[in-house]
């Protein structure tokens, strides 16, 4: 029996491909496609050649933060192209191929992995530096698919996005068990959301005993404007979730990962996110861009 030919076929439009990046999470909602979409957003911005795969296929949520909604996918005779956020940074994604944004995608897995086998044998990167493929929640199918088809080519590694709390750092371990079982390095984890850090100035406030929340902003802003204006300058910080037992960076320790660093739970983060932009291109994501670059730097 000779070599599977759609892996043959990979492994040739891999060729052009010279970094396999894999963004997993063990849970979903903790900033993996926000952090995939950063990461792409920040590496373009390095004048690197990128590409971003999103094989989320159940809950595709790329096209929406790289601002591309509602865009449709072009064929040509190389293939199915990517569609360009900017001529150095190209999205493909299950959400671009759905007639109705609000369509569920209902698919067992082979049919699933047949998809994945299709974007990896069929999309147009060209050469790129970084092909960073956004992977759903957990240790599916569509995981043991992409990293089998990668196989012949190799994955550079998985970075694995948390946030602080047991409950999420639970299936991280699972997650980080699973790239050991099928030898994908684990360049490292991401604790997000890691406390909540804010303007003081873009608080709200709530008057004691108030249960409407714009008339006590103006009054406690005008109260500290005239005895401490000091304050709005500075930036709060609450620690939201529990991470009393050493969170991301203590079980990365135990089990012998890169531990990359904290990116804090920040309202302007979530903006960009949901405006499909960079936070990295003005002063808006003060809290959480600088940690998310010297993160990113660490790669
Ligand atoms: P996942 O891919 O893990 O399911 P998402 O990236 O879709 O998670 O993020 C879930 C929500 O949380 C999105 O609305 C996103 O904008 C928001 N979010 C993610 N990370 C942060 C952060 N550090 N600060 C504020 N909001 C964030």
């Amino acid at each position: 029996k000779g070599p599977d030919p759609d892996l043959v076929a990979i492994a040739e439009r891999m060729a052009t491909v010279k970094h396999k990046i894999l963004v997993l999470s063990g849970k979903g909602g903790v900033g993996k496609s926000t952090f995939s979409a950063q990461l792409s957003f920040a590496l373009a911005e390095m004048d690197h050649q990128v590409g971003l795969l999103d094989i989320d296929i159940c809950g595709p949520s790329i096209p929406k933060m790289l601002g591309l909604e509602g865009q449709d996918i072009h064929q040509s005779n190389l293939g199915w192209s990517p569609i360009y956020v900017e001529s150095n940074l190209g999205v493909m994604s299950i959400g671009f191929m759905l007639p109705n944004p609000d369509d569920a995608v209902i698919w067992r897995g082979p049919r699933k992995n047949g998809l994945i086998k299709q974007f990896l044998k069929d999309v147009d990167w060209g050469e790129i530096d970084y092909l960073i493929v956004d992977a759903p929640p957990g240790t599916s199918d569509e995981h043991i698919s992409i990293v089998q088809y990668l196989q012949a080519t190799g994955v550079d590694g998985a970075i694995i996005v948390t946030t602080p709390q047991q409950v999420s750092l639970i299936d991280v371990r699972k997650e980080i068990n699973f790239c050991k079982k099928v030898g994908v390095p684990v360049l490292g984890v991401v604790e997000n959301m890691s406390g909540l850090r804010q303007a003081f100035s873009d608080l709200k406030f709530l008057k004691p005993g108030a249960t409407g929340e714009t008339d006590a902003t103006e009054w406690a802003m005008n109260y500290i404007r005239e005895k401490a204006p000091e304050l709005l300058s500075v930036v709060a910080c609450s620690e939201v979730f529990d991470s009393s037992k050493g969170g991301a960076e203590k079980m990365c320790h135990e089990m012998g990962v890169p531990f990359l660093g904290k990116v804090p739970m920040d309202p302007q983060l979530c903006k960009a996110a949901e405006e499909g932009r960079s936070c990295f291109v003005d002063q808006r994501c003060s809290a959480s861009a600088p940690a998310l670059k010297s993160i990113i730097r660490k790669l």
